[in-house]
């Protein structure tokens, strides 16, 4: 059983590129069992969504504020990344 950290990276990585099958597997079981890591896959995919839809404005297009809010949901992401190693271990 992969830890917290570990479901946390792939969840990331899941998004930039391909996992390997036995990483998928090994997600998928933590995600079932943890709400926590489940949370924080949604919420980091619905963010890759957001950065990739404003990624495709181009982004010397946007005015400066909404140059900041895709800095602020870059802040977002960390801080649930630390939230998540804070509140750690499962349940
Ligand atoms: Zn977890």
């Amino acid at each position: 059983m992969i830890s917290c950290k570990e479901a946390s990276y792939l969840s990331s990585k899941k998004l930039d590129a391909k996992l390997s099958v036995n990483e998928h597997l090994q997600l998928f079981i933590h995600i079932c069992i943890c709400s926590l890591c489940r949370r924080y896959a949604h919420e980091i995919k619905l963010l890759h969504q957001l950065l990739q839809k404003a990624g495709k404005t181009s982004l010397s297009m946007l005015p400066e504020s909404t140059r900041l809010s895709i800095q602020s949901q870059q802040r977002i992401k960390l801080a649930l990344e630390k939230a998540m190693h804070e509140t750690g271990d499962g349940e």
